[in-house]
């Protein structure tokens, strides 16, 4: 059973080593495995690896889906939208100037940002122990076909959708 987060912030469960959850943001968000803070988390841009190269943890489990967006929308609306306010009220530019500013500028940092916060997102899932990045849950885990048949029951007509 779990005991919950400390004060050292470190999700503990009985019988399984530690996670700290700083420190495997810090990994992640560095695009590094929450593990090892060795091997890479992402295979390319923004597609996560399989399984780590270097320790071999499992990085298929996270359902990152569209939070890393979200999280980067916020960020940099609140970056960009400063520098917005700061330059107008300072300088007063001209519209077309605001455009050839910030819209490169949001382009750039959304695509600078994304991937580290998509690796602080999965971290934080792996810290948390959520989807599958507990070894010892029984939920989110796929029964594989075959797994409640007996010797002797019979095999359950399979679907095909072939014409
Ligand atoms: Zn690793």
């Amino acid at each position: 059973m779990q005991d919950r987060t400390g004060p050292s912030g470190v999700y503990r469960y009985e019988g399984s080593p530690a996670r700290p959850i700083f420190g495997s943001l810090l990994r992640g968000a560095a695009l590094k495995c929450p593990a090892c803070g060795t091997g890479a988390m992402f295979r390319r841009y923004l597609k996560v690896a399989h399984a780590c190269p270097h320790c071999g943890e499992e990085l298929h489990h996270h359902r990152a889906d569209d939070a890393p967006p979200y999280f980067t929308i916020v960020i940099v609306g609140h970056v960009v939208v400063s520098l917005v306010l700061a330059v107008e009220m300072a300088y007063r530019p001209p519209l077309w100037l605001h455009a050839a500013l910030w819209l490169p500028l949001t382009v750039i940092l959304t695509l600078l940002i994304l991937p580290s916060v998509k690796g602080a997102l999965i971290a934080l899932q792996w810290a948390l122990r959520m989807h599958g990045f507990d070894p010892e849950a029984e939920e989110d885990m796929v029964p594989s076909f075959d797994a409640d048949l007996g010797q002797g029951s019979p095999r359950p007509p399979r679907l095909d959708f072939r014409p």
